[in-house]
């Protein structure tokens, strides 16, 4: 197949393909990109490759074309790219399950494989709320979570996003109505937990979940808080009688610091949703894992299955990624690359924080975030982060990184400078 002139190739894109967040037709004009390799992403018609900012959204974290995750894929693929998982197992599968109940917080004993982040969201609040129905509580149906988070795009995960000022502001009034608390606050204060105590109270008897990202908020506006509030949502969720689900799409395999953001607090949740980086951003896939007491909550009910079944479930060629992709992180000195990286990014954006414009700078483990007082313009932000020879993707009033691990201290530095000059041109 011969290329395609780049001109005619963004012309198609312009007039076919939806993109994420788009219009239709296309409005904005997106890179080109040939290929990638390290932290590198080589750019049609640009002489120079750009350092890659963004670990294409969490996931990414070891780099792109690594020897290691493609051998992987390229060893299952000889043997078989999928078959079904319907009355079929395969090793990939297994063993994957296998090393997410083992590195996931204590008690987090059965795995439901799904095809994204959205899906295992879903597949979670099914558990939730089938394992109120199976012990005769059929009203225990709502979800409460807090302000500014996010949880994916379809149904259910859009009615637990920020209901203001966010993507699916729309949809307010047709999706399911939740019970939202306020945003939780950066330093742990004592009245916020009585706040979350007395809404979990109050709504006890129709809750059948509480569902947060833990100690980061992504998409919702990356916003970082105490994990504090993770013990305070465990004691009362255990007080009232009302299920924890964490959302770790983003948070997990290492990203703030610790494997989960959820071993900050030393909390186990009842149900837990891992994604983005669990295939090292070589496949999509997610998984949600929960307890026991779930399973046999669910097992024990008038219809004693979860039913959900993606035909994609379980795809040995993203199961066998995942596992190496686990294996290379667990297999290295992670939390020294992730404190190198903060260190490096916390240098880095320290000048953000005297440019004018700019609200807030924050850094935890390998993500840096420099808030503005404005909304940013996209266009002029991408264009100042690309002549520093950096990807990023700006979005409403935040410049931020979250770099793959294997980012050297140059190009973290590279990084930095490109996010400071985002935020001073957007
Ligand atoms: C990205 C994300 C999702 C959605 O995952 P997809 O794979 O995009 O469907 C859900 N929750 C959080 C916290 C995320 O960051």
């Amino acid at each position: 197949m011969p290329d395609l002139p780049v001109s005619e190739l963004l012309d198609l894109d312009r007039r076919h393909v939806w993109h994420p967040y788009g219009p239709m037709p296309g409005r904005q004009e997106p890179l080109v990109v040939e290929s990638a390799s390290g932290v590198r992403l080589t750019i049609a018609g640009e002489p120079d490759e750009l350092v890659d900012g963004m670990s294409s959204w969490w996931s990414a974290i070891h780099g792109y074309n690594h020897p290691v995750l493609n051998d992987a894929v390229r060893d299952q693929l000889g043997r078989m790219s999928h078959v079904m998982f319907g009355g079929l197992t395969h090793e990939p599968a297994v063993r994957l399950a296998k090393r997410l109940v083992d590195m996931s917080p204590e008690g987090l004993e059965h795995v439901f494989l799904a095809d994204s982040g959205s899906v295992s969201v879903e597949v979670a609040v099914k558990m939730c709320l089938q394992y109120w129905r199976s012990l005769g509580r059929p009203r225990k149906q709502r979800l409460l979570t807090w302000r500014g988070g996010y949880h994916g795009d379809t149904w259910q995960p859009m009615s637990v996003c920020d209901p203001e000022g966010g993507m699916h502001e729309l949809w307010q009034g047709v999706l399911p109505r939740q019970v939202f608390a306020d945003p939780p606050p950066v330093a742990y204060e004592e009245s916020y937990a009585d706040h979350l105590r007395s809404l979990i109270e109050r709504h006890a008897d129709e809750l059948a979940a509480v569902i947060v990202e833990p100690v980061v908020q992504g998409a919702g506006g990356m916003r970082f808080h105490s994990p504090g509030c993770l013990r305070v949502l465990r004691e009362a969720c255990d007080a009232y009688g009302v299920l924890l689900v964490f959302d770790e799409i983003a948070t997990g395999f290492g990203r703030t610091g610790a494997l989960f953001a959820a071993d900050h607090a030393g909390v186990t949740p009842d149900v837990m949703c891992v994604g983005k980086a669990l295939t090292g951003g070589y496949m999509t896939m997610a998984a949600t894992l929960c307890t026991s007491r779930i399973a046999e909550g669910i097992s024990r009910g008038e219809v004693p299955v979860l039913a959900h079944g993606p035909t994609f479930m379980g795809n040995p060629l993203a199961a066998a990624v995942a596992c190496a992709s686990i294996d290379l992180l667990l297999g290295q000195d992670w939390q020294t690359e992730i404190k190198r990286i903060e260190t490096g990014l916390r240098e880095g954006l320290a000048p953000a924080s005297e440019l004018p414009g700019v609200r807030d700078v924050r850094v935890l483990g390998a993500i840096g975030v420099v808030q503005l007082d404005h909304a940013i313009d996209m266009t002029a932000a991408t264009r100042a982060a690309v002549r520093e020879g950096v990807w990023l993707r700006p979005f409403r009033d935040l410049v931020y990184t979250m770099p793959p691990y294997v980012t050297g201290d140059a190009d973290v530095a590279r990084i930095a400078r490109a996010v400071c000059a985002a935020a001073r041109e957007g």
